[in-house]
């Protein structure tokens, strides 16, 4: 049986990229999961990952608000869908992701978190910052470093068999799959009966990458739609009304080519509208291409693709301010999601220390 684990930073509401990209993926796996007989059904656990988003400086009270609607967001999704079995629930209310995080630190090279890109890159944004070559070495701080072992931890904690994640995931899972291993290796335990070696206490987890095409700017067709990207225009939340949306994809960037081709390499910018397009309305990309190539096709593609994007994000939106509104169900769906990942949880901790003889 499949054990699927993923988590998503509370950092701000998502955009459509973040849903085509992740977010649907997840749906996709629990509607799955509810035509799956009981007994060969996959265990799907989606979390909100609160202690990854504190390798970056945060405000409290911001933060309070993030996940609480990061949770609300998953919740609206449709997530925990009773038939489908998921459990949702916020990672930094479960303390063993902490407590295994650090038994993994214990066997991590250092050297491997240092060559990781997501590293490298975050350094390179200081040293621009500073615009100096120098980094200010209070800067780095051990647990940005050390973030690739705390997701490490989420993962192995749940004896997860796959992880469906981005493409700028893999080396963060490479390096998952290598210290299961190595733990796996150091820390044998005993066999089930008691006779001789164990095999280890985790699962090695295989990536399941997720082939949905990359969503760009709006306003920029060479850069990629992005929640930390300032302007409000350059993307669409969840949460966006009728009128934010058509607004938005009236002035999204396209060129002066006249109808509307698929040619992802000479106009991104319409590439971006197609897929999007394609995301929500399942129509191929190709045909929706075919219909609006006449002269005024990229007017009359965004008019269409404003109201497929309306109609396709309006339960969500609806279900979405409707649990903003219920401070109380909320709190009760962030216990039982907590109560139920700490069950398993807590049953790989105690395996974890008796192989290493913390028990
Ligand atoms: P930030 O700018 O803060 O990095 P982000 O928009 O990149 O924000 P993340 O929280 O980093 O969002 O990513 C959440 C998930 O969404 C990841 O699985 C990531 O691969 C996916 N994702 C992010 N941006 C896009 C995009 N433009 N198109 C498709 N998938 C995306
Ligand atoms: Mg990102």
């Amino acid at each position: 049986r499949r054990t699927i684990f993923s988590g998503i930073q509370p950092t701000g509401v998502p955009h459509i990229g973040n849903h085509l990209g992740a977010l649907a993926q997840w749906q996709k796996l629990v509607k799955e999961a509810a035509t799956q007989p009981t007994d060969q059904r996959d265990s799907l656990f989606f979390s909100v990952v609160g202690l990854h988003a504190l390798t970056v400086p945060q405000v409290p009270a911001q933060l309070r608000q993030e996940r609480r609607d990061m949770f609300a967001v998953l919740i609206a999704l449709g997530l925990d869908d009773p038939a489908g079995g998921a459990v949702v629930f916020h990672q930094d209310q479960v303390p063993e992701h902490a407590e295994l995080a650090w038994y993994l630190n214990t066997v991590t090279p250092v050297n491997r978190l240092m060559r990781m890109t997501t590293w490298k890159s975050k350094l390179a944004t200081l040293r621009n910052a500073n615009s100096e070559d120098e980094v200010d070495d209070s800067m780095l701080q051990l647990g940005l470093m050390a973030y690739p072992v705390l997701q490490a931890a989420d993962i192995l904690l749940y004896k997860t068999s796959h992880v469906p994640v981005g493409h700028d995931q893999s080396q963060h899972l490479e390096l998952c799959r290598d210290l299961a291993q190595v733990f796996n290796r150091a820390y044998p335990g005993r066999r089930p009966d008691g006779k001789g070696k164990g095999k280890g206490v985790f699962r090695i987890p295989d990536v399941m990458l997720t082939t949905h095409p990359r969503i760009q700017s709006l306003r920029n067709p060479l850069a990629k739609m992005s929640k930390s990207a300032p302007h409000p225009a350059s993307k669409i939340f969840l949460t966006d009304s009728p009128s934010e949306i058509r607004s938005k994809i009236k002035s999204a960037v396209t060129d002066s080519t006249a109808g509307v081709t698929w040619n992802p390499e000479d106009r991104p910018g319409v590439a971006t509208l197609l897929q999007v397009h394609s995301g929500y309305s399942g129509e191929s990309v190709e045909q929706i291409a075919q219909r609006f190539s006449g002269p005024s096709g990229i007017a009359e593609l965004k008019e269409e693709l404003a109201e497929v994007l309306s109609e396709g994000l309006k339960s969500f939106r609806a279900e979405f301010a409707r649990l903003r509104t219920e401070e109380a169900y909320l709190r009760g769906k962030e216990e039982e999601g907590a109560r139920r990942a700490r069950e398993a949880a807590q049953a790989t901790m105690r395996q974890v220390r008796a192989a290493v003889g913390t028990d």
